[in-house]
């Protein structure tokens, strides 16, 4: 048995994108939803080891907690200091963030894109923004240009790509390769009331580049509406989340991950 832990986490896609693997590779496997309350992501650690649960996704609010939790993290989620996904294995848990690399791949798989040599934007310095910045300096990327509303944050989030880190603003967007948009701007919350206001000035985007919204409900968000006017190369937020949770199935189960029965789940159900 594997799960995920949140708050709130009833409209979680993971366990349906986990089911949809342990399906494809034929294993009687299960994963289900654990809604754990803001503070209590130890106590579901030590829960998980008491149950020999394979293998915990960790979601908001738990991430940074979960890092404190784990016997052992690896080393991105130590540079992150933050754990989206937890291994248990022999009474052990290990702690990793997939985001980043998830993040990757979704960049690979729907636009092509390698960061190597590339100038990249990233709006926000949340956690998400934290492991997306660290991913594309790891990746190559020549410049990882942090825009954020609260500047110390921004510097903070910046660190993590070392020397070709640093903080900017919406000036910076149009000498961009890659945008990345990484706050909840755009979002529907289920309310109806989906924020319009964009994180840059539309612009400054252009033919040429890359935007990449980490929003996945609205698929199209607002940004990437005016993004693909403007001729840019448009990547959702689903592929990050499709290919992060292939990354935590490939580490609790050991196996290579059917990837594409996991897309198709995703597609099957509206975000939410
Ligand atoms: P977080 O840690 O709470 O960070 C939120 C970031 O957004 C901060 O930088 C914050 O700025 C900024 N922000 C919030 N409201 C804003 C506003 N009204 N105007 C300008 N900036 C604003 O959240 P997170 O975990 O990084 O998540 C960020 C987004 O990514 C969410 O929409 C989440 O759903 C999405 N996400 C997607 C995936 C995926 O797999 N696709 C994975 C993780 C997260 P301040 O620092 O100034 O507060």
């Amino acid at each position: 048995m594997v799960g995920v832990i949140g708050d709130p986490i009833a409209h979680s896609l993971s366990p349906l994108l986990h089911n949809a693997a342990f399906d494809a590779l034929g294993l009687d496997w299960v994963s289900v939803a654990f809604p754990v309350p803001a503070g209590a992501a130890d106590a579901a650690l030590i829960g998980m080891r008491a149950l020999g649960i394979a293998g915990l996704s960790v979601t908001m609010p738990h991430k940074e907690q979960a890092f404190g939790a784990v016997d052992d993290t690896t080393e991105v989620a130590r540079r992150l200091q933050a754990v989206n996904c937890v291994t248990g294995r022999d009474g052990m848990l290990r702690g990793d963030s997939t985001d980043g690399a998830g993040f990757l791949a979704a960049l690979a798989r729907a636009a092509g894109f390698d960061p190597a040599g590339k100038r990249c934007v990233v709006v926000g310095a949340g956690g998400a923004a934290r492991a997306v910045i660290l991913a594309l300096a790891e990746a190559g990327a020549v410049e990882v240009v942090v825009v954020n509303r609260t500047v110390a944050r921004a510097e903070r989030a910046a660190a993590l790509a070392g020397t070709v880190g640093r903080v900017g603003s919406g000036e910076d967007v149009a000498g961009a390769d890659l945008v990345v948009q990484a706050t909840p701007l755009g979002m529907d919350r289920g309310d109806g009331a989906a924020s319009d206001a964009l994180p840059v000035d539309p612009g400054a985007l252009h033919a040429g580049q890359v935007v990449a919204d980490l929003v996945y409900h609205p698929a199209e968000t607002p940004l990437l509406r005016a993004a693909q006017e403007r001729g840019a190369r448009c990547v959702g937020g689903l592929g990050m989340l499709v290919h992060q949770a292939a990354l935590a199935v490939q580490r609790w189960t050991g196996r290579s991950v059917p990837v594409e029965a996991m897309w198709a789940a995703a597609r099957s159900r509206p975000t939410q």
